[in-house]
């Protein structure tokens, strides 16, 4: 695997492979990987020629200062698990590399109503930071297909915008949540829970799995069992429910009726660590 830790570099090898004809696919993260983002790495690979995966905590997209500082970095770790998954190129760019003329982000897209709600709504300033990072290194790569976690439910639907308001050429593929066998969604936030959270945050992915059974009860209404998600989490002390919403799939806008595409999305906090998951429904 090539480790790049500068822009040009990484520009620089990626425009050979591309001269060769070869089909370049992306995989953003920001380390301490799990089998999650390895999942993204091997769909990459089965639909690309090069794999390129980046690394990077980016800054401007926490807007709590305490979750970026103790955000978990693996990096020795990261780089075997990326060579045994033949990943091709990685690039690590130091904080400065991305961002050589500070945080300020001059062209900021609106995402409108997207941007506002759940995480959005929760986490000012998040999806800007976010989508701020993701164009600069959509500018970088230039790939082909870009890949990324169905876990990451409003990220995805807001990239899909960026992509589309920038004319990026980069087709998004959206990989499914890889869970650990009690179904907690694999997340590099888990190293982070006691035992006792650990024990715990198998409910989250408990009770979106009883909302999507639930749907199809015809006798219960959305708003019922949007309620019935959040009474269950209620009753575990130790789960701080920030939210626990129904939405439509597509525009995340609230919905009335069960033949819409739906997904539930929800974000708790355990023993101190914030973590979301979400399901579709339908
Ligand atoms: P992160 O390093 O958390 O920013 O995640 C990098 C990419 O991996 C994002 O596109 C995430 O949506 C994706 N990802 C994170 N966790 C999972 C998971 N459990 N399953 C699949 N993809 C994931």
């Amino acid at each position: 695997m090539l480790i790049f830790k500068k822009i040009k570099d990484t520009t620089g090898k990626i425009q050979q492979f591309r001269k060769q004809g070869l089909k370049i696919g992306f995989v953003p993260t920001m380390g301490a990987l799990h089998a999650g983002h390895i999942s993204l790495i091997k769909t990459c690979k089965k639909q690309c020629d090069i794999t390129v995966c980046s690394i990077f905590v980016n800054p401007t997209q926490f807007n709590d200062k305490s979750d970026y500082d103790k955000y978990p970095s693996t990096i020795e770790r990261d780089m075997e698990m990326l060579n045994d998954a033949k990943c091709d190129v990685l690039f690590l760019p130091a904080v400065n590399e991305m961002y050589p003329e500070g945080f300020e982000n001059k062209s900021k897209i609106d995402f409108g109503y997207l941007a506002k709600i759940l995480e959005g709504e929760k986490r000012p300033g998040h999806f800007n930071g976010m989508a701020q990072v993701v164009e600069v290194l959509l500018r970088i790569v230039q790939p082909d297909k870009l890949f990324m976690g169905q876990k990451d439910y409003q990220q995805q639907l807001i990239v899909a915008q960026l992509i589309k308001k920038r004319k990026l050429k980069t087709e998004l593929v959206v990989g499914a949540t890889v869970r650990e066998k009690d179904g907690l969604a694999m997340s590099s936030r888990n190293v982070r829970l006691d035992a006792a959270s650990r024990k715990l945050a198998v409910e989250i992915s408990k009770t979106l799995k009883e909302t999507k059974a639930a749907i199809r009860q015809p006798k219960l209404s959305i708003a019922q069992i949007q309620e019935g998600g959040m009474i269950r989490l209620a009753k575990f002390k130790g789960i701080e429910t920030e939210y626990f919403e129904i939405r439509n799939a597509e525009t995340l806008k609230p919905v009335k009726d069960k033949l819409e595409k739906l997904v539930a999305l929800t974000a708790v906090k355990i023993g101190g660590v914030r973590l979301i998951d979400n399901m579709l429904l339908n």
